[in-house]
């Protein structure tokens, strides 16, 4: 082996562990267990190495019509989109079940072992089976309201970040298959580690509100109407992929009952052209980015909703699920997304208007009308 291999080899195993990616039989999967195609991972190993990007051959009519290729990256980035979001709600859900049941857990055997009364001991037994707060017991248990839930999301938070890692590493792999520098419109690695730490942050702030009694059962079942999956509000999942993208930024919480907040990220979202709206309400600022570059304009594009795009609805939102297959060209003044409803409080409805909306836009560059004469049908 030449030893200037060794440098590729080096940056090649580096990017798989950070991946974590394993062989199964001939195909790469990462720790989120989405498959890799060598040459996406190919791009990842020559980012590394500080090689120029070089554009991936396409097929030559797809060269002809940039617009070709663009459509099946823009469809991919939807479906890595949805994959995450649909992983992300079924692990979130998972962490926060196992968190809580530990909890009780923690409380009951307190109860037992400490020689409490029999009256704490029956209120903590209470407490535990109706999933009531725990807070009134904590003293008598020589409990804080942090040991509850001490450690319970710190596994959860790195499996969290390494599927954010390897979601940002397939969209820079995407986007430098463009020949196009992915940091001019995704954000480095560290945007991964503030996605998984918000999404954590609410997790547990969630979970304090919910064992400390200082909230009315879950999500799912509150006032909120339509589409809830499960006791992870959409939009908590939502919002961390949209740090995840670069498109707004994690501020904590002043203590950790409170659900982390975002703030837009002025450099990337103002050279788009768009505001914290459309930042919040998913306004797929990665495919608009993508497609403004390569087709070096800014392209027509039409927005089909499609509802239940981040799991299946547990109920129905009508207004959302009248929209569910509609194409829009305007978001904002089409008469289709006039709200007729008091809630959401909004003049529009739009994926994210509430905090259990499972709704997504998907973003469909039209085909082009074909340019020279030769490339229209012929009738003769
Ligand atoms: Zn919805």
């Amino acid at each position: 082996m030449a030893t200037t291999d060794l440098p590729i080899l080096a940056a090649a195993y580096e990017a798989a562990s950070d991946l974590g990616l394993r062989l199964d039989g001939e195909v790469l999967i990462d720790a989120a267990g989405e498959p890799w195609t060598m040459r996406e991972f190919s791009a990842v190993v020559a980012a590394r190495l500080g090689y120029e990007a070089q554009p991936l051959p396409e097929p030559v009519q797809a060269a002809a019509r940039p617009n070709r290729s663009l459509q099946k990256a823009m469809a991919k980035l939807t479906q890595l989109r949805a994959s995450l979001g649909n992983r992300l709600m079924a692990a979130s859900e998972h962490a926060y079940e196992e968190a809580l049941r530990r909890a009780g857990v923690k409380v009951g055997a307190r109860a037992r072992s400490r020689g409490t009364t029999k009256a704490v001991q029956s209120a903590a037994r209470t407490a535990v089976v109706a999933g009531e707060g725990f807070a009134p017991l904590l003293a008598a248990l020589g409990l804080k309201e942090a040991d509850l839930l001490a450690g319970a999301f710190s596994t959860y938070e790195t499996q969290a970040r390494a599927m954010f890692a390897a979601q940002l590493a397939r969209q820079h792999a995407i986007v430098r298959s463009f020949g196009i520098d992915p940091l001019s419109v995704l954000p480095d690695d560290r945007a991964s580690t503030d996605a998984a730490s918000y999404l954590v942050a609410g997790l547990i702030a969630l979970a304090r509100q919910r064992l400390l009694g200082k909230r009315e059962n879950t999500a799912g079942s509150s006032d909120l109407p339509g589409e809830v999956t499960g006791s992870i509000p959409a939009r908590l999942i939502l919002s961390a992929i949209a740090i995840n993208e670069g498109q707004v930024r994690h501020i904590p919480g002043r203590t950790p009952d409170d659900i982390p907040t975002l703030a837009r990220i002025g450099a990337v979202i103002d050279q788009l052209g768009m505001g914290l709206d459309d930042a919040l309400s998913g306004s797929l600022s990665l495919e608009v980015a993508l497609a403004q570059v390569v087709l070096e304009r800014t392209p027509t594009i039409e927005w089909e909703w499609v509802h239940g795009f981040y799991g299946e609805p547990t109920t129905e939102f009508d207004p959302h699920a009248r929209l569910d297959g509609e194409v829009f060209t305007d978001r904002n003044t089409d008469p289709r997304l006039i709200s007729d409803t008091d809630w959401p409080p909004f003049d529009v409805y739009f994926p994210r208007d509430h905090d259990t909306c499972t709704c997504e836009w998907i973003a469909l560059i039209p085909e082009e009308e074909p340019e020279s004469e030769d490339e229209a049908p012929s009738l003769f």
